[in-house]
């Protein structure tokens, strides 16, 4: 779909404008000014003033005019340009989504929102004070949102807020999240760095080392500098893919270099492929007072399993969890996935029949993405997912099925190229919501990201601005590098905490 654009020439607009036409059709290319075959045009004309921005849009197709429409804003306060260039494209945003809506008849629920954290406008609304009814009309109005999901929104912010009531006021502590690349087989909608473990003893023993050498020395800087750790979580990968005693060493290096550990309020350690999981494992887990894990059924058909490559049985799943639970573990988190290749409403009945039986404290439901570079995206044709109407049914059927269950939404995230451009929905039973789910979407605080494929997400504890640090994704990389890595995050923490810098070297 190619849409040409005529009225703005600022560069910023093109990507805003192109994920919202890709909400509708697929893989659309926005253009400036450049009228040949094009299959819609749109006219713009802003009349921006001190105070205002009045958008009005006229749409064409090939045959001629089709829809228009208009939309005036007032700005808000802002500090900066681009604070203020934002409001302009949210309001052009608005114009050319409602234009792209009575064209195609499609409407979108998060209106002109096609950001990855949706929930974090409605903690700034509470953190500017404004009244909850005046909240959600500006949702409504300004970003077009439609009321079931500003319901959606609501409880969930309140619930975080149960669950962390200091939320606003841990600016001066971190998380930490350490990434462990390895899996057993890598499955076919992935692309987290997963590199499949078998043979790569060398590999992951340098790896570790490179591990425990960041530990060791951000949890110095840390002890050094009296900041606390709110939550760890171990991911990946699949951080059990390493042996029992390569875990028993990663946990002694967390008690012993971390400040303050008996204060952190989570730690979790995925477990996300059953095959992993034994009962040497669960051992050092429990030995380490770790009992947040998550086993990862994402459905509990076999014949799906194979075709998106995870190598292992559906009884396997329910024996690792049954096993599990008899070694004491005390809050297990399950990932299920709508909208697997092959399945549909029948096909996710039986999962949600099937996490009936087993009443995980908390359960991830998460809309399958194609994201660019996995295997299913790669080889489209070979991978019939439902459509967009048997996607949102199993959504409702999600939803019904945990609210008759006691399970409370409590975060979501939405992704690109999502089907059905819906989202993925965190719910958990009362007290059992994971509090670094909450700290990674709200991003109230900083988060340190330890080993392969970690980003750190810097937050400024006075100004809120947020700065990245991305270790690499692979092994190889990191391995030969870790301590540059090191190096980098304790100058970026010393500088954001306003403290002197100790080189780790
Ligand atoms: S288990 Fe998770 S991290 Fe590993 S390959 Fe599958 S989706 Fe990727």
């Amino acid at each position: 779909m190619y849409i040409d654009i005529k009225g703005l020439d600022d560069e910023r607009f093109i990507r805003p404008l192109e994920l919202i036409a890709n909400l509708f059709y697929e893989e659309t290319t926005i253009t400036f000014e450049k009228e040949e075959n094009c299959d819609l045009s749109i006219h713009f004309a802003l009349d921006i003033k001190e105070n205002s921005v009045y958008v009005t849009g006229k749409l064409f197709d090939k045959e001629g005019f089709l829809e228009s429409s208009e939309y005036e804003k007032e700005f808000s306060s802002y500090q900066t340009e681009k604070e203020r260039f934002k409001q302009i494209k949210n309001a052009v945003s608005h114009a050319y989504l409602t234009m792209l809506q009575n064209k195609t008849g499609m409407i979108q629920k998060w209106g002109i929102l096609t950001g990855v954290r949706p929930t974090k406008l409605m903690h700034r609304k509470m953190q500017e004070n404004v009244p909850v009814d005046k909240a959600h009309k500006q949702l409504q109005e300004e970003y077009l949102i439609k009321e079931e999901k500003i319901q959606l929104m609501q409880q969930i912010v309140e619930r975080q807020l149960a669950v962390v009531p200091d939320l606003y006021e841990l600016r001066n502590e971190v998380s930490i999240y350490i990434g462990i690349p390895f899996c057993p087989t890598k499955c076919a909608y992935c692309t987290f760095p997963a590199y499949a473990i078998n043979g790569r003893q060398g590999s992951v023993d340098s790896f570790l080392g490179g591990l425990h050498y960041e530990m060791r020395e951000i949890g110095k800087w840390l002890k050094e500098h009296n900041i606390n750790v709110t939550t760890v979580y171990f991911g990946g990968g699949t951080p059990t893919s390493i042996t029992a005693e390569e875990m028993d060493m990663l946990y002694e290096e967390m008690y012993t270099s971390f400040p303050n550990v008996s204060k952190i309020r989570e730690i979790t350690v995925e477990a996300g492929r059953p095959d992993t999981i034994t009962e040497e494992k669960l051992e050092v887990l429990k030995k380490w007072k770790i009992d947040r894990i998550s086993i990862n059924p994402q459905s509990y058909i076999q014949q799906t399993l194979k075709a998106i490559g995870r190598h292992h049985t559906v009884e396997e799943t329910v024996d690792k969890f049954h096993l599990a639970r008899s070694m004491g573990m005390k809050n297990i988190n399950m990932d299920l996935i709508i909208g697997l290749p092959g399945e549909g409403i029948d096909e996710f009945t039986h999962t949600l029949n099937e996490t009936e039986k087993l009443m995980p404290e908390s359960l991830t439901v998460h809309t399958l993405s194609f994201k660019r570079a996995s295997e299913m995206t790669k080889n489209k044709e070979k991978y019939k997912v439902a459509d967009r109407g048997e996607i949102s049914k199993m959504m409702e059927l999600a939803e019904d099925w945990t609210k008759a269950h006691s399970y409370h939404p409590y975060y979501l995230y939405r992704q690109k190229n999502i089907l059905g451009n819906l989202e993925n929905v965190g719910y958990s039973l009362k007290g059992q919501e994971s509090i670094y789910n909450i700290m990674i979407m709200e991003e109230q605080q900083s988060i340190i990201g330890l080993g392969c494929g970690a980003s750190s997400k810097l937050v400024d504890p006075k100004t809120g601005k947020i700065t990245r640090f991305a270790n690499p994704k692979d092994p190889k990389t990191y391995n030969e590098n870790f301590q540059t890595y090191t190096d980098e995050k304790i100058k970026m923490l010393s500088d954001l905490f306003q403290v002197k810098t100790t080189s780790a070297n």
